[in-house]
């Protein structure tokens, strides 16, 4: 599988990571998959409320309940096929957490993905050169593989994608306050995996009950 995203949805990502270069920032990608090319578009980006330390960023359950459900209601067609989060210096991979975290996402959406950006150098020289990131899997012996990545540039979805993107500018933090949560800074480690498959694996059952009323719609 190749990912494709679309030059809003990177711009979005990259401008999120811009804004905190202290804190990990994290959100949820918004695109579809291409059964025929074997391709994972990534049309939009979208966040909403974390906690978030130097090492590590957690998505609140709410925020991707709500995510989720406002996908359904007003993206027909598209939907969340991974997550984003920045590692400000410290380059680009999946920690043990972020591993247990994609996998969670494959369980909700067998061709997620995990798009991971650095933008420490980048803040600096503002260069392209300088702008790191990636696009990860886990594939089925649990090993970390790249997903070769490239930016969408056919005419018409670039159309259609920047247009539904910039829709949701202003309203990047779905279902939630606007600024991030600042209060509920933790440490690492108070936070287990187990606590996040829970609740992940609840709102995998919320949004599986959504498709499947849909479906039945
Ligand atoms: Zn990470």
């Amino acid at each position: 599988m190749r990912a494709r995203i679309y030059p809003l949805a990177l711009g979005k990502i990259i401008k999120h990571a811009l804004e905190d270069l202290e804190m990990e920032v994290a959100g949820l990608l918004i695109g579809k998959y291409l059964k025929k090319s074997d391709i994972l578009e990534i049309w939009d980006a979208i966040t909403g409320d974390q906690k978030a330390t130097p090492g590590f960023v957690y998505l609140e359950e709410d925020t991707i309940a709500a995510a989720a459900e406002w996908v359904l209601r007003n993206r027909p067609g598209l939907y969340i096929v991974g997550w984003y989060h920045s590692h400000p210096g410290f380059s680009i991979f999946l920690s043990a957490i972020d591993i247990e975290t994609q996998k969670l996402y494959q369980r909700m959406f067998p061709k997620a993905v995990a798009l991971v950006v650095d933008p420490m150098r980048y803040a600096e020289t503002r260069r392209l050169q300088d702008l790191k990131f990636s696009v990860f899997r886990i594939d089925k012996k649990g090993k970390v593989v790249r997903v070769a990545v490239t930016i969408g540039i056919q005419r018409r979805k670039l159309l259609e994608s920047t247009l539904r993107g910039v829709e949701t500018m202003d309203l990047r933090y779905i279902g939630g306050r606007r600024a991030p949560r600042r209060e509920g800074v933790f440490e690492p480690g108070s936070y287990g995996v187990d606590r996040l498959a829970d609740s992940l694996s609840s709102i995998l059952k919320k949004f599986r009950d959504r498709v499947g009323q849909q479906s039945r719609e």
